[in-house]
């Protein structure tokens, strides 16, 4: 049995990236960025208005109530061709370029205009409701590294700077599939003993959010003969394949048995955490292949902890893993011996302390308990019983 961190290190080092992709800037959300975003231009391109006012030489405005000739009229899209002179004004309306001479802009709200005339009642200082050109972003400067993450926000700033297409890391090929003869499709009434498999669709959902490209190989019953066909079926052609059930220590865990008969490479098969401790990660020609116990909760947990950096890292993502905050326990915990716990938790905001409750479940099964939670709870392997007010760390489930 190996520590989550030294798994973790373990696939690391065994992933390589996958090559890249050219789509349109409007189908990257949710892409890794495989190129530097480089500004072409300074941004803003020209000094800015902030405000619709008057554009003003702010050395003709050091008192209240200066009046000023106006010259002209910028609007958003325009431009004045004639310098403001000394003791002239231009009107200039929000996100217009500020004419030559004049250095600041005072707001519509504290003027009155009568004709070609200007009074300004309020003084204004040098640089007042202006962007200044350049301020925001340097033609040639880096402003989104490769390896990150292509949200809304990323998206406005490749646009901004002309990317209408992007080079992206290519979506690993993931295949799905799940062990055990008690499963029976979504479709179907469980009879007795049986239960239905949610495990494929949850597993996908979890791999499509990252970005992956999921094919669904459904279920495949205990048979050594029969999973062993299915599982050379489902990873043909294929970056990633992940099995959930079957892996334990049961009669009918028969992955590993299959895995072995394929030929697979296998890197580890036990890691040190709860739940989840029969974790499999193996290879077979290039493919990887993550085995995940079969019970809802532990699968989800091990993709969350595991085969989610797996597949960012193939797509070339510097950051892989979910955010750990500290936050202060609420409950008692009574660490296990041997294993680092992560528990189903829900974090809150008190008086300004993050704060962090373990949730009411019912253990690794109880997909209906863990669908509320939105955090994991560590507990270190064999530490003294945790108790309110303890500091913990806290790894944030992306929700
Ligand atoms: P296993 O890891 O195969 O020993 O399964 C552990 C528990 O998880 C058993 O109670 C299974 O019925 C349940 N389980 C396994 N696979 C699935 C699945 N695809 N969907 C829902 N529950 C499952
Ligand atoms: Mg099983």
């Amino acid at each position: 049995m190996i520590a989550p961190e030294e798994a973790l290190a373990i696939i690391q080092k065994q992933i390589s990236t996958l090559d890249t992709e050219q789509v349109p800037l409007a189908e990257a959300q949710g892409r890794i960025l495989r190129e530097n975003c480089i500004a072409d231009i300074d941004l803003p391109p020209f000094a800015r208005a902030t405000m619709d006012g008057y554009a003003v030489r702010s050395e003709d405005v050091t008192n209240a109530n200066a009046k000023l000739e106006i010259i002209g009229m910028i609007a958003a899209g325009s431009h004045l061709e004639k310098p403001v002179q000394r003791g002239q004004a231009a009107k200039i309306m929000t996100g217009a370029p500020l004419p030559d001479g004049a250095d600041a802009v005072q707001k519509v709200e504290v003027t009155e205009s009568s004709g070609d005339t200007v009074v300004i009642h309020e003084p204004i200082a040098k640089g007042k409701n202006v962007t200044p050109a350049g301020s925001e972003a340097s033609k040639g400067q880096t402003v989104i590294t490769n390896g990150t993450r292509i949200t809304a926000a990323e998206i406005a700033v490749l646009a901004t700077f002309g990317y209408s297409k992007v080079t992206v890391g290519r979506r690993p090929r993931v295949a799905v599939m799940a062990t055990g003869t008690e499963l029976v499709d979504v479709t179907e009434k469980p009879g007795v003993a049986q239960i239905r498999n949610s495990n494929n669709l949850a597993v996908a959902a979890y791999a499509a959010d990252v970005g992956a490209s999921v094919t669904d190989f459904g279920r495949v019953v205990d048979d050594e003969e029969l999973l062993t066909d299915k599982l050379s079926a489902a990873l043909d052609n294929c970056d990633a394949l992940i099995i959930s059930g079957g892996v334990s220590m049961g009669d009918y865990d028969l992955v590993k048995i299959c895995l072995k008969r394929l030929g697979a490479e296998f890197f580890f098969e036990k890691v040190a955490l709860r739940p989840g401790k029969p974790l499999v990660f193996a290879k077979l020609g290039y493919t990887f292949i993550f085995g995940l116990p079969g019970n809802p909760v532990s699968t989800s947990v091990t993709f969350n902890l595991f085969v989610r950096s797996a597949l960012l890292q193939m797509m070339g993502a510097s950051d892989t893993t979910l955010p750990t905050v500290k936050a202060f326990l609420l409950d008692k915990i009574k660490p296990t011996k041997e294993r680092r716990s992560y528990l189903p938790g829900n974090l809150s905001y008190t008086n300004g302390r993050v704060e962090a409750a373990e949730l009411k479940w019912g253990g690794s099964s109880d997909l209906v308990g863990f669908r509320s939670a939105d955090c994991l709870i560590i507990a270190p392997a064999g530490a003294d019983p945790l108790k309110p007010g303890d500091l913990v760390d806290v790894v944030l489930l992306e929700r």
